[in-house]
């Protein structure tokens, strides 16, 4: 930049020439002389007006294109360049802070849509595009009630009261529950979010179920006990026999109350993930001798009980749930086969999984029924659960404890021929008994 005396220069010579011209010739010539000059100047700075004009006009403001001079516009175009960089800079920074934050909101687990005061589609991130089935770039100054088309979502939108998110199925895909909630900022201006509860849905919808069906079967036995204590309570003349008959009902009624909260306390504890499975050594063979033995006491000689043990591999796992849900596979053989039927408890390697199976000869089950069996209270025939003294928990339970193994379920089965449940190890699992052939 030109210093002080640089830009006082040209002025003390033009002032020297002028007063050099008035002495030596008259006013007249200084005047024209100074017109001169002046009209110079004007000109020098029409000039460089019109340079920065033009370069303000220009639509790319760029600081490389301002007016190159020296003197005061040297200064201004100096300015002027320093300004435009310190602007570029801060729009590059805020353009990255706000690509930064767009990053972040699309990588958020919940969907994000940014409306304008009139409810039109300003933004939305890809979770949202998702959710309620609208695309950023088609839908951007769409209002989103004309692309959320349910009753339920315009009054929610209507009401203008946000303060409890509104649950609705997915719009295009039944199978998705969602929670979506305007929360309103800047001026009337919102944001929608959108959260997938369709697991938490089905968790409520359960424990719903499940707190009915506890109720329901709990209600059944106590309804036939209050019976029963009425009748012995109102009639203090009943005969011996009666009350020996009523006593021994209320007895089986208590047993089966009893059966269901055993059942309903294994299949908690079994549930409880804090709860850890202590693993051990697990002798199946010896615990198949076992419960083979109790299979026929149950049986009491009804059926023809069978052990055929292909391997004295043993497992690591827990000997006691274990125990539990081979005994629940093994009193539904007996309890739906009929008298006179077979059943074949078994363990094998087959594909280098320990395969438990139980085989029978009963009833059977039809393929519809198959793949619920395992849910809580499930059951083909109520009556004739009920009947044997089922909760309806059994394999629910068998279910749990092979999950816990890291083991399968497979069930075969055949109308009126019977049906066989296998449960698979997998071969990390199997500890090979160095007497053992298989
Ligand atoms: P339950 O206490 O009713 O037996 P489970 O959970 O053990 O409950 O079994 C669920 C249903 O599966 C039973 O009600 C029955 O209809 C069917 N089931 C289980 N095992 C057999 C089997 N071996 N043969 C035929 N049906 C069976």
């Amino acid at each position: 930049m030109p210093g002080t005396w640089e830009r006082v220069t040209p002025l003390v010579l033009l002032v020297i020439v002028a007063a050099a011209l008035w002495a030596t010739l008259d006013l007249v010539a200084m005047l024209v002389f100074c017109s001169l000059m002046l009209l110079l100047l004007a000109i020098h700075h029409w000039r460089h007006l019109d340079t920065l004009d033009k370069w303000l006009q220009s639509e790319e403001l760029s600081p490389s294109g301002l007016p190159d001079s020296s003197g005061k516009w040297g200064d201004v175009s100096t300015r002027l360049g320093r300004l435009m960089r310190e602007q570029r800079r801060s729009e590059e920074q805020l353009r990255s802070e706000l690509e930064r934050l767009r990053r972040a909101v699309s990588a958020m687990p919940e969907g994000v849509v940014i409306l304008d005061d009139l409810d039109r589609i300003e933004w939305c991130n890809p979770v949202a595009e998702k959710h309620l089935g609208i695309n950023a770039q088609r839908d951007t100054g769409q209002h989103i009630a004309h692309l959320v088309r349910q009753t339920q979502f315009n009054e929610y939108l209507d009401s203008r009261h946000y303060s409890e998110p509104l649950v609705i199925r997915q719009p295009r895909s039944q199978d998705l529950t969602l929670s979506l909630q305007f929360v309103p900022y800047g001026n009337k201006q919102k944001l929608l979010v959108s959260r997938d509860v369709t697991r938490l849905e089905r968790v409520h919808a359960m424990r719903r179920d499940f707190v009915a069906n506890v109720s329901h079967e709990l209600r059944t036995p106590l309804t036939v006990i209050g019976g029963f204590l009425e009748t012995l309570a109102q009639d203090d003349a009943s005969d011996p026999e009666t009350s020996k008959w009523a006593l021994g009902l209320m007895t089986d009624q208590t047993q089966r109350m009893q059966h269901l909260v055993e059942d309903l306390l294994t299949l908690s504890r079994l549930e409880d993930s804090e709860n850890q499975v202590r693993e051990q050594t697990v002798d199946i063979p010896k615990m198949l001798r076992e419960l083979c033995r109790e299979a026929e006491s149950l049986s009491a000689g009804r059926h023809r009980i069978r052990l055929d043990l292909g391997t004295r591999t043993k497992l690591l796992g827990n000997t006691s749930d274990l125990h539990s849900a081979f005994s629940n596979l093994i009193s539904n053989a007996i309890r739906y086969t009929a008298d006179g039927g077979r059943i074949t408890l078994s363990w094998k390697i087959l594909d280098t999984h320990g395969v438990f199976s139980v085989q029978d000869s009963g009833i059977g089950i039809e393929p519809e029924h198959i793949p619920r069996l395992t849910e809580r209270f499930y059951r083909v025939d109520r009556g004739r659960s009920r009947e044997t003294g089922g909760t309806g928990l059994g394999l629910a339970i068998v279910k749990h404890v092979l999950t816990g193994h890291q083991a399968r379920l497979e069930i075969t089965s055949e109308l009126g021929k019977g049906s066989c449940f296998s449960a698979w190890f997998p071969a990390v699992r199997l500890i090979p008994n160095p007497a053992s052939q298989s």
